[in-house]
């Protein structure tokens, strides 16, 4: 799993970010490409069976398993496999290890999972007392449990995994595997749901070109928001393009939404005035955070990506990297209804301790 590499946009963030939770492949409504010439991609999905973990079904643990679910990355047996397909295929694509034929973009998703071990050290990180896995000659009834429970209800990733967003456009994209993904049982309370999951520390580190709104200059400062949370930054005095490099900290909430910003002219005698805003999407962030956020990286790598598009403030795609054992994000932002002026930011997790 140390080799993960995510790539997000708006525009399928969703998925990515379901890719992310497992490193599943997201829906498998995606478009869906059959392409003769995949033999590269087949041979990797060959090695993969040669592995030891995945010649044993993921849920049963039924020897020589000859299906898999593309999306989750897991190799099945056919029972197993026969209740994944009653999932629907937004949970769980079943495809034939033999029989089917497999888009690359499937392979690369089982690839990029790892196979049974990998996966089911996510989605079988935890088991609560009095459950276990399902034995080969399990019943119906209790294979059809236990992988709802796994895959549908994913009661038994790690806690830091669990994680809510009440961003609505990206809810309404996946609403299906996105909720099934988020909406835990024990989550349902309003306590649970504000409180802190981790720290983000945000440094605003300098302007570029800010508009001017006094005489021939500004006295810009920053504001950040996130829900109800409001931080800012001092005030540089005359000054068009300003250095901060000021560190600003705001708890992260289980359900949080974008990072809102705004850069604002200080008058002593009027109102203040704004120079410009943007909105940064944290669900890149805060799916490497919950990936990584809790382990020892003693090595650096690039763990993410929020991708510049026509609907984002972003200059250049932003990659979040593991830096010294920290998740840090640099982000170059145009700002927004504004003539000019642009920010840069470094966002880095804090968890909890
Ligand atoms: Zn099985």
């Amino acid at each position: 799993m140390s080799n993960r590499y995510h790539e997000y946009s708006k525009s399928n963030s969703a998925n990515r970010y379901h890719e992310y939770s497992l490193q599943s492949g997201g829906k498998s409504n995606r478009y869906y490409e059959y392409n003769k010439s995949t033999s590269g991609s087949c041979k990797k999905l060959k090695e993969m069976l040669t592995k030891s973990d995945n010649q044993v079904c993921a849920d049963c643990d039924a020897p020589d398993p000859k299906w898999a679910s593309a999306n989750i990355g897991v190799f099945l047996c056919l029972k197993c496999c026969s209740v994944h397909r009653n999932l629907g295929t937004e949970i769980s694509k079943v495809l034939s290890v033999t029989l089917d034929e497999w888009s690359e973009e499937d392979i690369d998703s089982m690839v990029e999972v790892g196979g049974n071990s990998s996966a089911n050290a996510i989605y079988e990180a935890y088991f609560p007392d009095g459950i276990s896995k399902p034995k080969p000659n399990a019943s119906i009834e209790e294979r059809t449990k236990f992988i709802r429970s796994k895959y549908e209800l994913q009661e038994f990733l790690k806690p830091s995994l669990r994680m809510v967003s009440s961003k609505s456009s990206f809810r309404s994209c996946v609403s299906s595997d996105f909720s099934s993904f988020t909406v835990q049982p024990h989550q349902k309370n309003a306590a649970d749901a504000s409180r802190s999951i981790g720290t983000l520390k945000v440094k605003v580190v300098r302007g570029i070109d800010l508009a001017i709104r006094d005489f021939r200059s500004s006295d810009p400062y920053v504001i950040l928001m996130l829900g109800q949370q409001k931080v800012q930054t001092s005030v540089i005095q005359s000054n068009l393009n300003p250095v901060w490099n000021e560190e600003l900290k705001l708890p992260i909430p289980q359900r949080f939404g974008a990072l809102k910003l705004q850069v604002f002219d200080h008058d002593t005698f009027s109102a203040d005035d704004i120079m410009g805003e943007a909105e940064i999407d944290l669900q890149p962030f805060m799916a490497a955070a919950t990936a990584f956020g809790d382990d020892e990286m003693s090595f650096d790598m690039q763990v993410g990506k929020w991708l510049k598009s026509s609907d984002n403030a972003l200059i250049k795609d932003s990659t979040i990297n593991i830096v010294g054992g920290k998740i840090k994000q640099e982000i170059h932002l145009k700002l927004q209804n504004v003539e000019c002026g642009e920010l840069e930011l470094e966002l880095e997790w804090i968890p909890l301790q």
